[in-house]
């Protein structure tokens, strides 16, 4: 076995044992490019030797997706029919861990419209609700890992050769998700995640009621409910196997108050959404609702996006990220969100994550709406962070405290 081939075996356990944590007689489902294959084989044969009871592979393929949106009739790609993802929905109540390998084209749907592009963005969220809620309420435990798909790695590396551009590219996934260059991965992540878990401890002792940013186009109050809970790293699920839901992370998040955000933010990388770039963007917030946005590139996507339901034009998450990451230190933009917001502070339009909340993950949907916890069908983060960025906390009594200086942490973890 060649030295790539190792490190790619590690990948997939660590992506088993880490990311998923797979127990033992539990189902696996991933959801993979057909183009992974290679990553997808090794993470079936990890989660077998983990005593996975069955490993079931949905194969995804940008070719056929590209050529659905392109010729498919419009009431098509309106009406997604339920059939279609049933086996989604039904096998996470199954206890199935779900795994997801991603690595997007973020071009592939450049040239459609999109109004086509965002009714089946509707059709398939909704139809997709099932297994969100569960995802997102840690019904089961769930991961995503990235794999370098040939156009994905081109737009990242155009200069360089197909073949090169995909080594390069794994060459810096692989960096990133501390595989390379650690003798066990795993370890790593014991460790990365003990960090991480120091913050989020810090951050819940202080119990900010607000956050205030500022940065050039930002001047922006979040604030935070009451009860809310600072998130990172390694989770538990409800029946609390400690899983990692992104490899990498750099992040700590939390929710902010649907109703409780008020300023303007400026986007500071270009986002992805739906095959779409949208870049150079500002939204402007009134009592939690985006009330302006604008966007040099893409514009019409984010309306799009804005408008996918009433809680799309709401926040869902706010995430700390220093931005002297690992992810930031290759000093690429990946065009995937999986890498771009853990090089960057974010905040995510949508939906947010219940377990966020004291007893979130608990509550119906009524009960998560008055605690101020935002709905939708959609959950994009955004990237917001810079060298630039200033971030205060403001606690019950009123008093001010440094939370981000210059895009890092205000105070020391040591
Ligand atoms: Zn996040
Ligand atoms: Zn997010």
């Amino acid at each position: 076995m060649n030295k790539f081939q190792e490190e790619l075996k590690k990948f997939a356990k660590l992506a088993i044992r880490t990311g998923v944590n797979l127990q033992k007689g539990q189902g696996l489902f991933v959801a993979a490019p057909i183009e992974s294959a290679p990553l997808a084989h090794l993470v079936a044969e990890e989660a077998y030797k983990a005593g996975a009871k069955d490993v079931h592979v949905e194969w995804t393929d940008d070719t056929t997706s590209l050529l659905l949106f392109q010729h498919a009739p419009l009431e098509s790609l309106k009406q997604v029919p339920e059939w279609k993802f049933y086996a989604r929905n039904a096998l996470v109540k199954d206890n199935y861990a779900v795994l997801n390998i991603y690595g997007p084209n973020p071009d592939l749907l450049e040239h459609i419209d999109g109004a086509r592009v965002a009714a089946y963005t509707k059709a398939a969220g909704k139809a997709l609700v099932p297994f969100r809620e569960h995802l997102m309420k840690s019904k089961t435990q769930w991961s995503i890992i990235a794999y370098p798909t040939g156009a994905w790695s081109k737009k990242v590396f155009p200069d360089k050769s197909a073949e090169e551009a995909q080594k390069q590219l794994m060459k810096e996934i692989l960096r990133i998700s501390r595989v390379t260059g650690h003798e066990d991965p795993i370890a790593a992540w014991r460790e990365h995640n003990k960090k991480l878990k120091i913050a989020k401890d810090f951050l819940n002792r202080q119990k900010f009621r607000q956050l205030i940013y500022r940065a050039a186009g930002t001047d922006l109050t979040i604030t935070l409910p009451e009860g809310h809970i600072w998130c990172g790293g390694a989770e538990p699920s409800e029946s609390g196997v400690m899983f990692n839901a992104n490899i990498p992370t750099e992040e700590v998040f939390t929710l902010p108050h649907k109703d409780g955000v008020d300023g303007t933010v400026a986007g500071t990388k270009p986002y992805h959404f739906n095959g779409q770039i949208i870049d150079g963007f500002s939204l402007t917030f009134k009592n939690g609702e985006v009330v302006d946005f604008k966007a040099e590139k893409g514009e019409e996507a984010l309306k799009h996006l804005l408008d996918s339901d009433p809680g799309a034009r709401r926040l869902g998450e706010v995430a700390l990220v220093p931005h002297r990451s690992p992810v930031s230190k290759s000093g690429l933009v990946f065009y995937n969100t999986l890498f771009d917001e853990n090089a960057s502070c974010h905040l995510a339009v949508g939906k947010a994550y219940p377990t966020c909340l004291e007893n979130g993950g608990d509550m119906d949907e009524t009960q998560l709406e008055r605690a101020g916890v935002n709905n939708s069908i959609v959950h994009e983060d955004i990237m917001v962070g810079s060298a630039e960025l200033d971030i205060d906390g403001v606690k019950a009594d009123g008093t001010r405290q440094a939370v981000f200086r210059g895009g890092a942490w205000a105070f020391s973890f040591e």
